[in-house]
């Protein structure tokens, strides 16, 4: 294995188990390296402090194990075992339920790496090279984990790795093939689109926070801004809803909405989607017409640089729900910006707040679920944040 040294000093964080070596904390790259290769990193003074994927970039090295630990034929195995065994203990593998997100990154400590499942398919997106290199033994693996009963293992890294990389991955099946699409969440169904669809085709992250709106449902008229496949609408209309509107600028959204909806209530329901502009659709609003909206709009800010930019926009898009809401409303209002922080959030919304003139509480703090966990030595690994508001 080629060796990265690291400059004076610049050892700490890995000895705090931070998983990433940043490219301006290295003295020297050995000649010859390839993009994804397995490396050790050492200190200075030539301490061990553990093995990773290098590749350029500002992230350089990404470490999958600390200090003499071995990086042996078997990480991925034992790592995904782990991580299967944490969804089991979690609840998640149940009849009623078999879509979960089984490998989170660093915070499995599999970084680069993201695995969902969709009943007998695994749907993995490498974020790094160095787990774009190792696509097949992670596909074995998977397929190997004993109970989880893996067929299908489909491959989607055409937009997640960095372009800079060059690597042309093709999206596609590395084990078995198509075989079906429906999910189950919580019993409810869904049609997951995984070759088409956005990420792994389907935002696994909101379960929770969809049950939770499952309750407050019972005869409130639900906005549900920013669908995508519906699930808050499919949430709210088995919550009790009496009047569900669904919002998404994209038509094939629109559509796999519609799609759910009538799969899960063949016999009707007091559902209608629309394909348009959230902004627009709310300056044309009626007011009191809805008495619960969800807002989960798409990150608006995506790197630093657009902080700012992206704070105005939850700023506004806030501001126009708190103006339309009926009193006594309740907003679910989320962000999955990872550079918004829960505070900046909290405080874009309460400046909407103030703009509008209502009065607001919090009911209910929200964040991402217990399958997308955050390694308390990577706090980047948080970045889906929600309130839920009483709006008077
Ligand atoms: N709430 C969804 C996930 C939302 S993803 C769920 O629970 O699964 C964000 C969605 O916002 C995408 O479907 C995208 O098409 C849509 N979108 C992006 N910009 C939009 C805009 N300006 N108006 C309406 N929808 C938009």
């Amino acid at each position: 294995m080629k060796e990265i040294i690291l400059k004076k000093g610049k050892e700490e964080s890995l000895q705090r188990f931070h998983p990433w070596v940043f490219s301006g904390a290295i003295a020297r790259v050995p000649s010859g390296i390839e993009k994804g290769e397995w490396v050790e990193v050492r200190a200075a003074d030539g301490t061990l402090l553990g093995r990773g994927h290098y590749q350029i970039g500002s992230i350089a090295v990404r470490m999958l194990t600390f200090g003499s630990q071995p990086a042996g034929a078997d990480l991925y195995e034992e790592r995904l075992l782990n991580a299967f065994r944490l969804r089991q203990a979690l609840g998640l593998i149940r009849p009623d339920n078999d879509c979960f997100r089984l490998v989170h990154g660093e915070g499995d400590f599999l970084p680069g790496l993201v695995v969902d499942i969709y009943g007998d398919t695994a749907v993995m997106q490498a974020h790094s090279p160095g787990m774009h290199r190792e696509r097949s033994a992670i596909a074995d693996a998977l397929v190997g984990l004993p109970d989880a009963k893996i067929r299908n293992v489909y491959y989607k890294s055409e937009t997640t790795l960095p372009f800079m990389a060059r690597l042309d991955p093709q999206n596609g099946y590395l084990i078995g093939r198509y075989d079906g699409n429906i999910a189950l969440e919580n019993g409810l169904q869904f049609n997951i689109d995984w070759l088409k669809g956005q990420k792994t085709g389907f935002f696994l992250d909101q379960r929770d926070n969809r049950a939770l709106l499952e309750r407050y449902a019972a005869g409130r008229e639900v906005l549900n801004m920013f669908c995508y496949t519906g699930g808050f609408s499919v949430y709210a209309l088995r919550g009790g809803a009496r009047r569900v509107v669904s919002v998404d600028s994209s038509s094939k959204a629109i559509a796999l909405t519609e799609a759910n909806v009538e799969l899960n209530f063949p016999q009707g329901a007091p559902h209608e989607a629309v394909a348009t502009d959230a902004f627009k659709y709310l300056d044309n609003l009626k007011e009191g017409e809805f008495d619960l909206i969800v807002l989960d709009p798409p990150a608006f800010a995506k790197h630093k640089s657009a902080l700012r930019n992206g704070l105005v926009g939850y700023r506004r898009l806030n501001a126009k729900a708190f103006e339309r809401i009926r009193k006594g409303g309740i907003l679910f209002t989320f962000s999955c910006s990872q550079v918004v922080s829960r505070e900046a959030f909290r405080l874009a919304v309460f400046s909407a707040a103030v703009q509008s003139g209502r009065k607001v509480r919090i009911l209910h703090q929200l964040t991402q679920p217990a399958d997308h966990p955050v390694d308390i030595a990577h706090p980047e690994g948080e970045y889906l944040k929600g309130l839920v508001l009483y709006v008077e």
